[in-house]
């Protein structure tokens, strides 16, 4: 029996014509035109008026947070299950992550928490979106404007969902997106961020150039990385965004179908179908061990890669990051909820490329281990 992966792509569309028209023009860097295309054609999905495409997502995140001027001893609120992008992101500046738990059943942050973590130093309100349902938006955003805070959107894991239909990406001062291969549009790596302000857009395009001063070339009045994202890469994202509904739309076949097959297994709770906002994307198809199981998910994630089923764990909360501790930073701060998904919460084969047998073949997997 072949190892079934976490994670395969699907690649069949336009790709490789692009991608050769790339090769055919001589067009690879960054100053290629698909890079602007792909600009407007991903900022136009979400209702944005500017893109700007950077080499992954983490790099979309830095970029956000220095295009806002939050630095030293800022506060950014976020949740403390999240990949650690977000927190490198503020604390790479000399802010302050400030974080929040999960809620049990959608896995996001529960906004419920956010007002009494509101300080004279909090500059911005990190929401991420994981694993499939979006935050709960609204209450975010009034938070947002009751105390005049920034919000940085994360939708990595959103491409195509919606909250309260409205595209999501298209609700913060500045969203960014990601272009791994386990997301639903792939680059390869790749980032974007996008956002409806002139003067932020501007400076997001010189933060990921080495802020090269407009008038003299070669001139620097700050510092930043080279983010740049190339044509090659937007090549394939063009490809990809054409199938985005029909991509969407196989994530949701694959999340119906492992609810159906799995639902009798006692010692586990399934992701939400739906919420009154939205109905899930299945970024992944995240599990999570309830309290019928004794097993931790590194325990299942080895017994499932013995049976030859690839498996993620669950993020891991950021309060409890080595080199995190090692800074004296969250010093006994506990998010119960947070620390519960991290150590038992894993994710099953939920990639594009996912055939119906494979899907078959893990579920059958997870009944006999568990
Ligand atoms: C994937 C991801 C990122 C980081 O994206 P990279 O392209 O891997 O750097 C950031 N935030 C979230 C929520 C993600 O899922």
């Amino acid at each position: 029996m072949d190892f079934i992966p976490v994670n395969e792509p699907l690649l069949n569309g336009n790709e490789k014509k692009y991608l050769c028209e790339c090769i055919d023009t001589g067009w690879i860097s960054s100053e290629g035109p698909f890079v602007k295309e792909f600009e407007a054609k991903m900022s136009a999905a979400v209702n944005r008026k500017y893109g700007i495409a950077v080499s992954n997502g983490t790099a979309a995140l830095e970029v956000a947070v220095q295009a806002l001027n939050i630095g030293e001893g800022d506060e950014v609120i976020m949740p403390a299950f999240t990949i650690i992008s977000c927190a490198m992101a503020v604390t790479k500046v000399g802010a302050v992550p400030v974080l929040i738990d999960s809620d049990a059943d959608t896995w996001n942050m529960n906004v419920d928490e956010i007002e009494s973590k509101i300080t004279s130093k909090t500059k911005a309100i990190m929401m991420v979106h994981l694993y499939g349902l979006p935050v709960e938006v609204d209450k975010v955003l009034g938070l947002a404007k009751k105390y005049n805070l920034k919000v940085i959107e994360d939708a990595a894991e959103m491409h195509g969902q919606t909250y309260n239909e409205k595209p999501c990406g298209s609700f913060g001062d500045i969203s960014t997106f990601s272009f791994y291969p386990n997301k639903h549009i792939t680059t390869g790596e790749g980032g974007m961020i996008v956002t409806d302000d002139e003067e932020l857009a501007e400076r997001c395009c010189m933060l990921r150039n080495l802020c090269f001063r407009k008038d003299i070339r070669y001139v620097h009045d700050e510092i930043s990385d080279n983010y740049r994202f190339t044509n090659l890469q937007a090549a394939v994202g063009l490809a990809q965004l054409e199938r985005l509904e029909e991509f969407v739309e196989k994530k949701r076949r694959i999340g119906r179908f492992y609810t159906e097959a799995l639902s009798d297994i006692k010692g586990i709770n399934l992701p939400v179908a739906a919420t009154g906002y939205a109905d899930n994307i299945y970024w992944v198809y995240g599990i999570v061990l309830n309290k019928e199981s004794s097993l931790t998910n590194r325990e299942v994630t080895k017994l499932l890669a013995q049976e030859g089923v690839g498996t993620r764990t669950f993020f891991w909360c950021m309060h409890e990051q080595p080199v995190y501790q090692k800074q004296g930073l969250f010093r006994n701060e506990r998010y119960k909820n947070a620390e519960y998904l991290a150590r038992k919460g894993f994710y099953i084969p939920s990639g594009l490329a996912l055939t119906e047998e494979q899907m078959k073949s893990v579920a059958d997997k997870l009944h006999k281990i568990l």
